[in-house]
């Protein structure tokens, strides 16, 4: 293959590639490590010899990938939603709309992907998460991270995850009404910045909360409900899944309906 051909083939790559990750409404494309890698190793025109230059060794089969990874290519301009959610975390940290500011360690504000096409919203910080400052860490956390890893068999870094509320209630209580509705406009700006093509509430009070339906939670799962015209699924909160083992399938149902939607493939 002469230098033409080789650079022709990369080019008609990396427009697959572009073409398969943008979004309408997205200005970055998400790019899996390996894949960074794979580009960052190919040599540039004005130094490549395709004499006797290597041909960039194609990266190893891996999980499949969704969303953004560590790196993100710009596609047609710089995106500014990293920084808007910085600067909303930064206002969460000090915030005293309601009283858990005075018993929180930190606020939990959200892990993963600003540029994430999948979104778990739970429901509040727990003492891992207080102690962190980042949510989804103690058991329930695990469980998460193996149903997103060993389930989705995605990265976890390529979804984002954030809670209703951004301080833990104390003893890990309900959320009170008055505690929801001073901290939803921050998840309403989150959801608002990250703008998932998929949410998937994890336990009842995110997903009341997301349909806007009071009702219980076996009823709201189970069917495609919306957000703000984003399609939510609702599952169970991975705390209840580690009470209740029995509801793992329902769960795992639930999970194979949003990889469906997001076209991820299914395996086993
Ligand atoms: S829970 Fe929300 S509204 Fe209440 S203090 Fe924390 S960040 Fe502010």
């Amino acid at each position: 293959m002469d230098r033409n051909e080789l650079y022709r083939d990369i080019i008609a790559d990396v427009r697959t590639l572009l073409k398969a990750r943008t979004h309408p409404r997205r200005r970055t494309i998400a790019l899996s490590p390996e894949a960074a890698a794979w580009l960052q190793a190919i040599p540039g025109p004005s130094t490549v010899d395709t004499a006797s230059a290597p041909a960039p060794a194609a990266p190893e089969p891996g999980p499949a990938t969704l969303g953004k990874a560590p790196t993100a290519a710009p596609v047609d301009g710089p995106d500014d939603r990293e920084a808007a959610l910085a600067e909303a975390a930064r206002r969460v940290s000090a915030c005293t709309k309601c009283a858990l500011c005075e018993t929180r360690t930190q606020t939990v504000f959200s892990d993963g992907s600003p540029w994430a096409r999948l979104a778990f919203v739970g429901e509040a910080p727990g003492a891992d998460e207080d102690r962190q400052g980042t949510p989804f860490v103690g058991r329930a956390g695990q469980l998460l991270t193996d149903i997103i890893t060993k389930g989705m068999r995605i990265h976890r870094s390529e979804v984002y995850i954030c809670n209703v509320l951004k301080c833990r209630p104390p003893g890990n209580r309900d959320p009170q009404p008055e505690e929801i509705a001073s901290c939803e406009p921050y998840l309403r700006e989150q959801l608002r910045l990250v703008q998932p093509e998929v949410i998937c509430a994890l336990g009842s009070f995110a997903a009341r909360f997301l349909t806007g339906l009071d009702l219980p939670l076996g009823r709201l799962r189970g069917s495609w409900r919306e957000y703000e015209g984003i399609p939510v699924r609702v599952t169970y909160h991975p705390s209840y899944l580690l009470r209740n083992p029995s509801a793992k399938k329902q769960a795992w149902e639930d999970i194979q309906e949003i990889m469906r939607r997001l076209q991820l493939p299914i395996q086993g």
